[in-house]
């Protein structure tokens, strides 16, 4: 009997989780060499169409968004690797093969490119075995395809993912086979894997650095997403203490809920609004469940993660108006598409720096289609009159200027066609890149409304990346630069008699509360698992004491001294307050 060992890794969703490790590893390309019983043979065939199927979607894909960006001639690779897909010979030879031989179709299929990328090989023409690769890419994303299915279909409900790194969309298709519980070796707390965990109230510890390489398969092991402790191997005795701590944090969240319905208002009749982020379907419901409850930050690239593409505009259409009825009478503020940085498909291409690379209004402004089509559909469903469109990553006038442009094309193509949306529908930005925060004044003379994302915030102001462990301690939310950059950014909306709001997740950090409406932040977006805590912590602030709090840090120089004086606040001024 192996025994009990504790690791340390960075808290990243809170909450206890006991169960059987299951090794996620996305790169290892499994071949199926198993023969085939008569009966398996149909649902065999059909895998593999449906794998080749998906692999040129993801191609296609992947060769126009190359087209955009490195042009028609230099993105005939992908139109290579599609005709391989479509090459129906070839097609029908693994078919027939996998019936008559029995095979699984990865086997055959592995075998057939194989021999076709054998020849390449043998080949005297550089350029042909250069080919050779281009095939051998295309064989692994098939068997890919195909084993994803098998892969994920394998977990047993109840297990608990560990796995090297894991994308949003990795994250989000395990939630489906109910798993209990994440460990990855790479990853920050604002990845958003662990924002997704958050937000699927999954407990989650990232930056385990090598816990990938001690876990074996089927073994016992407890996650502790609150102290960010993962346990192999744990003995009896460890896993009722840990069972005890669950019950406690069960109750605890029991007598939360009945903040939910008393006003968002501090102990001297301060009121901050309060929404809440939503990013996926398990959120909508917990929403249901909090009263009048509004939305402040919509991440509508969801829909793209989720399907692999983007929506049509009708799917769209029926989306945004089913969360515009959701926050109804609150607003629901929907953000335009945030696609790149580390919210890709597991198709997409890499970038060198992801982070400052073709992401958010740069793509939608480079793919006017796809973006004024988001926009329509956003006009259309707005005719409850709660909704707000928000654009993130904006870092530049010229970037709100277009957007502004074709939103107003959009409402004219609407007005002649004597489409029914709601004209006035509020039009802001996020405020989470450097050179925003510099224009904040005049940016705030564009717009209805900032919403400040510290998670990107913090990263680009203090040059760390949010995904890395190796540089989590260097990613604070009470720097001094970060501090006054937030006052900043408010003095000037308020300049401009425009709200402010902050959806990143220092709006979710209980002892950032404070600072945020000393700050004079209007309105705090956070994860709905975390919505009845921070309502109390609200109901239990003076205005007056968080303002002396904001005059005292605002004269530091060093985030020590910030981050201490932050902690006695919250200890002193309202701990006690807390019931
Ligand atoms: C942010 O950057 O703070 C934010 C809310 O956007 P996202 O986390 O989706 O990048
Ligand atoms: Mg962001």
């Amino acid at each position: 009997m192996s025994e009990e060992k504790i690791y340390k890794g960075i808290a990243a969703s809170p909450g206890i989780s006991i169960g059987q490790a299951y090794l996620y590893t996305r790169k290892q390309i499994f071949i199926n060499t198993k023969v085939l019983s008569e009966d398996e043979i149909e649902a065999e065939l059909s895998e593999f169409k449906n794998a080749i199927e998906i692999s040129r979607t993801e191609l296609t894909k992947i060769h126009n968004i190359a087209i955009e960006r490195i042009g028609e001639k230099n993105s005939k690779i992908f139109e290579a690797q599609i005709e391989i897909l479509n090459d129906n010979y070839f097609f029908n030879n693994v078919l027939s093969r996998i019936k008559r031989e029995k095979r699984s179709a990865s086997y055959v299929f592995n075998d057939e490119i194989n021999k076709l990328g054998g020849t390449l090989l043998t080949s005297d023409d550089d350029y042909m075995r250069e080919r050779f690769a281009d095939i051998n890419d295309v064989k692994n994303r098939v068997v890919r395809n195909m084993n994803r299915e098998k892969l994920v279909s394998k977990v047993e409900e109840n297990s608990i993912i560990v796995a090297h790194e894991l994308s949003p969309s990795d994250t989000i298709l395990f939630s489906r086979r109910k798993v209990q519980g994440y460990a990855t070796d790479v990853g920050g707390i604002n990845s958003h894997a662990a924002i997704i965990s958050r937000a699927l109230r999954i407990p989650a510890v990232v930056g385990m650095k090598v816990i990938s390489k001690f876990v074996i398969p089927g073994q016992t092991i407890i996650i502790d997403g609150f102290e960010g402790i993962i346990i192999l191997n744990p003995e009896e005795k460890t896993i009722d203490n840990y069972e005890e701590k669950l019950r406690a944090y069960r109750e605890q969240e029991k007598k939360l809920i009945k903040f939910v319905y008393l006003p968002n208002v501090t102990l001297d009749g301060k009121p901050l609004e309060l929404t809440v982020n939503i990013n996926v379907d398990d959120e909508m419901e917990l929403m249901r469940n909090l009263k009048e409850c509004g939305i402040g930050l919509y991440r509508s690239e969801r829909l793209f993660i989720d399907r692999g593409d983007f929506p049509t505009e009708a799917e769209q259409i029926e989306e945004y108006s089913k969360i515009c009825a959701i926050a109804y009478p609150k607003q629901a503020t929907i953000r335009t598409y945030d696609i790149g940085g580390d919210k890709l498909l597991p198709s997409s291409e890499r970038e060198p720096n992801p982070f400052l690379g073709w992401r958010g209004i740069r793509i939608c402004l480079d793919r006017e289609d796809i973006f004024r089509e988001q926009i329509r559909a956003l006009l259309i469903a707005s005719v409850k009159k709660n909704m707000k469109i928000m654009l993130p990553m904006i870092s530049s006038i010229e970037e709100v200027k277009q957007a502004k442009i074709i939103f107003n094309d959009v409402r004219k193509e609407l007005d002649r066609k004597k489409i029914k949306y709601h004209k006035p529908t509020p039009f802001g930005i996020m405020i989470e890149v450097p050179s925003a925060c510099m224009l904040a004044d005049e940016l705030a003379k564009e717009v209805d409304f900032f919403s400040i994302g510290t998670n990107d915030l913090i990263q680009y102001l203090l040059a760390v990346d949010r995904n890395n462990e190796l540089v989590a301690d260097l990613y604070q939310e009470f720097h001094p630069a970060v501090i006054r950059t937030l006052q900043s950014i408010v003095t000037s909306g308020h300049k401009s008699n425009i709200k402010v709001s902050i959806c990143g997740e220092m709006a979710s950090n209980s002892i950032a509360v404070p600072v945020l409406l000393g700050l004079d932040i209007d309105e705090l977006s956070v994860t709905p698992g975390k919505y009845p805590e921070i309502k109390q912590i609200i109901r239990a602030i003076r205005y007056s004491e968080a303002k002396e709090l904001i005059e005292k840090i605002t004269t530091y120089t060093t985030e020590t001294e910030i981050r201490k004086e932050v902690i006695n606040f919250y200890n002193e001024n309202v701990k006690p307050y807390l019931k």
